[in-house]
């Protein structure tokens, strides 16, 4: 029987380990912290906060292999009255529609973006400078970087296709991400895996393959390999409880510079209080800008979409994600790029900044069915690389 270990215990590495237990590995999984999910967590509490993902995209490979296992559970869909609440600040004024300059991007026939030019430059000459800063900022919902038209055309477009499609790919876990972490911990336990929390790993271990699934900066240090770096973007967190008022936005993208709001209680009132609503931000900051600033532009769009909304506030909490939301590529870089997966000497890399496709938690999902396959010398698990 395959041994492995598992060194990380949140979407990569509880994917990692489930994978490998059903192909009928001994696993053992160890996590830092004393709960499972690692950024995947949802606070315990009256205002049950998603750490950090959200969405969970429907067009990606993580959703058929949890829908196949039933590790999903119940969703909140967005009720047709909330989504017709989503808004766009552009020009400093709040809008119901994109400009028609930025649909001309989302159209079918435009054709594939470049990965060596920068995103703004390709989408100007498709549609004009208005419509290619539009649709950058728009984009930042996906990937959470202050100037997404300086990275790469490629990356840009897919997440923009992805953030933009109708029907929404995103749909979100009843409960937040914990419901789905709790799930995926369950079977890994029915499975035989064994998982020891508050174990913090500072030596590889030497006697089994080790799948690393840890955020690489982890990673880099376990390793001591000062080349696992990758760029990820900056981004100030806003957490608001408000007394609920009927009217407020679903939804808020920023157009005029990167940044996006979202009522969750829209879709899941599970997520506090009775006569409260929970929203959460994220406004991406440049390297140059404060947690304050970031903080100052989320008001602003608070104040355009939430009336009243200071005077309502019951709980508040803002922090900073610094490299937190998964990788970025430039111009003239694609995943391939990233850190790659194989170690050598039976290490292997599994995360959202490593050499794998996808969106977000996607990269993390591919890269760790990658190293398991590798690690197991196997290449028949099913892997849907783009
Ligand atoms: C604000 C924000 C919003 C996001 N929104 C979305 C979204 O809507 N949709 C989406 O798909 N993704 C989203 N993401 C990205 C998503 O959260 C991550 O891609 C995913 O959770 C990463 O999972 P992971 O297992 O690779 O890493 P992590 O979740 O970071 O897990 C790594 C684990 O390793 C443990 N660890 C570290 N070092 C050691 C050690 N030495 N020994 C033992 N354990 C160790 C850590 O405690 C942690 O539990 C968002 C991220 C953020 C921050």
């Amino acid at each position: 029987m395959h041994r492995i270990t598992v060194i990380g215990g949140g979407f990569a590495g509880l994917t990692a380990a489930l994978t490998a237990a059903e192909a009928g590995a001994k696993v053992t999984v160890y996590e830092a912290h004393h709960t499972l999910g690692g950024r995947a967590r949802t606070a315990e509490g009256p205002y049950r906060t998603n750490e950090g993902p959200h969405a969970l995209y429907s067009g990606g490979p993580h959703w058929a292999w949890l829908r196949q296992r039933d590790l999903i559970g119940p969703l909140a869909p967005i009720p047709p009255l909330e989504a017709a609440r989503l808004r766009l600040r552009h020009k400093g004024v709040l809008r119901r529609t994109p400009p028609f300059a930025m649909l001309k991007l989302l159209r079918p026939g435009v054709r594939q973006a470049p990965v060596d030019v920068d995103f703004m430059t390709w989408a100007t000459e498709q549609t004009g400078e208005e419509g290619a800063r539009a649709a950058a900022h728009y984009s930042a919902v996906a990937l959470f970087h202050h100037d997404p038209g300086s990275l790469s055309a490629a990356f840009v477009q897919e997440r923009l296709r992805r953030a933009t499609k109708l029907p929404p790919e995103a749909q979100y876990p009843r409960g937040g991400w914990a419901s789905v972490i709790d799930r995926m911990a369950s079977r890994a336990w029915n499975l035989g895996v064994r998982m020891e929390t508050l174990a913090r790993i500072d030596t590889l271990p030497t006697d089994t393959p080790v799948v690393v699934a840890t955020s690489l900066d982890a990673a880099r240090r376990l390793l001591g390999d000062d080349s696992l770096t990758w760029a990820g973007g900056r981004t100030t967190l806003v957490d608001l409880a408000v007394r609920t008022r009927r009217g407020d936005a679903f939804a808020v993208s920023d157009l005029d510079s990167s940044g996006w709001l979202e009522r969750f209680t829209a879709q899941d009132r599970s997520l506090a209080p009775a006569g409260e609503q929970l929203i959460q931000g994220q406004i991406p900051i440049a390297p140059h800008e404060t947690k304050a600033d970031g903080i100052a532009r989320a008001e602003q769009l608070l104040d355009l979409a939430f009336e009243g909304w200071r005077g309502r506030v019951t709980w508040r909490r803002e922090a900073v994600a610094n490299g937190r939301t998964g990788a970025v590529d430039l111009p003239g870089t694609s995943w391939r790029d990233r850190p790659a997966v194989d170690r050598g000497d039976g290490v292997y890399l599994a995360g959202d900044q490593v050499a794998a496709p996808g969106v977000l938690s996607e990269v993390s999902f591919n890269s760790a069915l990658t190293a398991v396959s590798l690690a197991l010398g196997r290449n028949t698990l099913d892997l849907k690389h783009a």
